[in-house]
């Protein structure tokens, strides 16, 4: 039984998340969906909002949970049993940090875990959740990008 954590910081959830998450969801038994409570960084939603609303889009999927986390990964993944780390590759310019990441990790966890990459979908390989925010801060329809609730919970935070 393979066990597989996507994180991110999902601020918000978009098309593009969502992609991988249902191809992640066909290929491992069991998928936790990794919310980072970051301190460090200021986010648009509260980390409870954050996996609200994963929760709400992933609920067709019934090996797919949402939890947050803090602190370093692969210690969150060794306390749980998670072997694998799935990330999403957009473009060349998410190749090095995410190289850099996965071989640290591999190393640091002295290869007991593995990271799998899924290249995004064509559809979404531009989308961002930081594009997403930008748009919506200016009052332009996002429902392309994100669920349809996401995008009210949008226009209801630049209101
Ligand atoms: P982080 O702050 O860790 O980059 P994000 O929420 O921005 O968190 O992204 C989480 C993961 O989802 C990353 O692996 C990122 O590359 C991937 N991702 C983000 N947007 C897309 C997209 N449009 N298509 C495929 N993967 C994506």
């Amino acid at each position: 039984m393979t066990k597989a954590i996507y994180p991110g910081s999902f601020d918000p959830v978009t098309y593009g998340h969502l992609d991988i998450i249902k191809r992640s969801s066909s290929m491992f038994d069991e998928v936790i969906v990794g919310v980072l409570n970051n301190s460090a960084k200021h986010p648009l939603f509260s980390v409870e909002e954050r996996v609200e609303m994963l929760i709400e889009a992933t609920k067709e999927y019934n090996n797919v949970s949402v939890i947050c986390f803090e602190g370093l990964l692969i210690d969150f993944m060794k306390q749980n049993d998670i072997s694998v780390i799935v990330r999403g590759l957009r473009a060349i310019t998410d190749f090095d940090y995410e190289l850099q990441i996965a071989q640290s990790n591999r190393k640091v966890s002295k290869e007991t875990i593995d990271t799998v990459f899924l290249t995004t979908s064509i559809d979404y390989a531009y989308l961002s959740s930081s594009i997403v925010r930008e748009y919506a801060s200016y009052g332009t329809d996002v429902s392309d990008f994100v669920p349809e609730f996401v995008a009210k919970k949008l226009e209801n935070r630049f209101r």
